[in-house]
């Protein structure tokens, strides 16, 4: 879907220049000229990003964007400002994602636009279950990484920047910086110059790090001499949040430059936490509240990628349908909440039973399903017969509030060993372990319940 940019420009030739550079983009633009209007833009569709001039004849550019970045519906819209050096403090201050001079050339702009889009979209896009959200290495005080061209501006880095952010830094060279980095010795932000050793070595070191899973997710600012100014769109196409001068030589540079790091931190912070919380919901809704265990959601997919990997490789994987029998007479007998205990408790025993061979779901009710990858008949077989004798293994407590006391619980098994042929695909693969495991359980049940009943065929399915 096309990006929406509000555009909002006082100066009408200015206004439809700009807007015409945009759509050209095949950005979705609506350009306006007063502030009021801006505010009007949020109730239905909010923007992607805001993009504020000048000349607007109701309010101070500057306000305008304070107004939007405390504002708690516009808030998290990232803000353009254009506006030229002497107030681009003045605009990060304000809240102002990035600035640009206001004769910025395409190039940069679409380039700074890229990147806010990129960056809007990487909590969501990188979610996943195996990744651990970075989070700042120290709450209270993030590391950044200065890595220049040479040792003493560095330090000079270091010394403009110390005093104007309450952060730990750190000097290193590019091949320390990587080294660390892929040894899990990440920091928050990393500052780098474009050119180190060689043109452009900086950038290199940029796309390295970003490609690290220990890196990625960290902040990266890029320092650019003055006559390399060409470098600062490609920077922020390969990930760079920030451009800022090589040489910080005045304290305006920079208070600036610090001004800019920090509203990178906070950024990256804001992306760990959407980060955290999107894996934190990703993981409830894969797991079952009332055991712990993994819920149907999740097995079933887990189960299609053993069986791809089975066919892969044709080797044997085992599906295990687990029922508690006679269940309801718990329910019957001491209530649900005596349920509810007794169902914690036995899925606490198959998972010990199981440990870290496999995965072990909650499927509903009172049916558990175990699938383990590379399990030849005969292991699987014993591996049933385990199952089931840990659920009997030992009465089960009740809870007080339920009378106390403990009772004997069983459970029937259906396993169905599945040595994978050649012209199946991994997904009736999976459907047909299920169906076989359900159908060996039924038959456990119809043979008097508490046993094993055990479909293993020598034969690929
Ligand atoms: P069978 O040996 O044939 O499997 O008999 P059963 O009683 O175990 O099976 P049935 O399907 O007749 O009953 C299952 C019971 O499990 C009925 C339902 O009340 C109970 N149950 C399902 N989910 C929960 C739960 O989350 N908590 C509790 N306490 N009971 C549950
Ligand atoms: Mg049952
Ligand atoms: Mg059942």
């Amino acid at each position: 879907m096309t990006a929406r940019i509000v555009l909002a420009e006082g100066i009408a030739s200015t206004r439809i220049t700009l807007k015409v550079r945009l759509a050209a983009a095949c950005y979705d633009v609506v350009a306006v000229s007063s502030a009021a209007e801006v505010f009007g833009q949020f109730h239905d569709a909010p923007p992607e990003i805001i993009v504020i001039g000048g000349g607007l004849p109701d309010m101070e550019a500057v306000d305008l964007c304070r107004q939007i970045t405390r504002d708690q519906i516009s808030a998290e819209i990232p803000v353009i400002m254009l506006v030229d050096i002497d107030h681009r403090l003045a605009a990060l201050q304000a809240g102002a994602t990035a600035t640009l001079e206001p004769d910025v050339d395409d190039q940069m702009l679409m380039a700074r636009i890229r990147n806010i889009l990129r960056d809007s979209d990487l909590p969501e896009k990188q979610a996943g279950m195996a990744e651990q959200a970075a989070g700042f290495t120290h709450a209270a005080s993030p590391l950044i990484a200065l890595v220049a061209d040479n040792p003493g501006r560095a330090q000079r880095w270091r010394q403009m920047l110390s005093g104007r952010m309450s952060c730990r830094f750190e000097i290193r060279d590019a091949d320390e910086a990587l080294a660390a980095a892929t040894k899990g010795r990440t920091a928050d932000l990393y500052v780098i110059s474009a050119d180190i050793r060689g043109r452009g070595d900086g950038l290199r070191l940029l796309s390295e790090l970003r490609s690290r899973q220990g890196s990625r997710d960290a902040g990266f600012v890029i320092a650019i001499a003055p006559d390399r100014a060409e470098l600062s769109a490609i920077a922020l196409d390969l990930g760079a949040g920030e451009v800022i001068p090589e040489t910080l030589g005045s304290e305006a540079a920079a208070q600036a430059a610090a001004m800019s790091l920090k509203v990178l931190l906070s950024r990256k912070s804001r992306s760990d936490q959407r980060r955290a919380d999107m894996q934190q919901q990703m993981l409830w809704a894969m797991t079952d509240p009332l055991t712990g265990l993994h819920n149907r959601r999740y097995a079933l997919p887990r189960l299609r990628d053993i069986a791809q990997r089975a066919a892969g490789d044709r080797r044997a994987f085992a599906v295990f349908a687990i029922d508690l029998d006679h269940f309801k007479t718990v329910n019957d007998s001491h209530g649900h909440t005596a349920g509810d205990a007794v169902l914690a408790e036995i899925a606490q025993r198959l998972q010990d039973c199981i440990g870290g061979a496999g995965i072990l779901a909650r499927m509903g009710g009172e049916e558990f399903m175990a699938v383990i990858d590379d399990c030849p008949p005969d292991a699987a077989r014993h591996l049933a017969e385990r199952l089931r004798r840990c659920v009997q293994a030992r009465r089960v407590a009740l809870p007080a509030l339920s009378g106390g006391g403990a009772i004997r619980v069983t459970a029937s098994v259906g396993v169905a060993c599945i040595l994978p042929g050649e012209d199946i695909w991994p997904d009736h693969l999976a459907r047909i372990a299920v169906e076989r495991a359900d159908r060996a359980l039924l038959a456990a049940k119809s043979a008097g319940r508490n046993c094993v009943v055990a479909d293993c065929p020598d034969r690929a399915a």
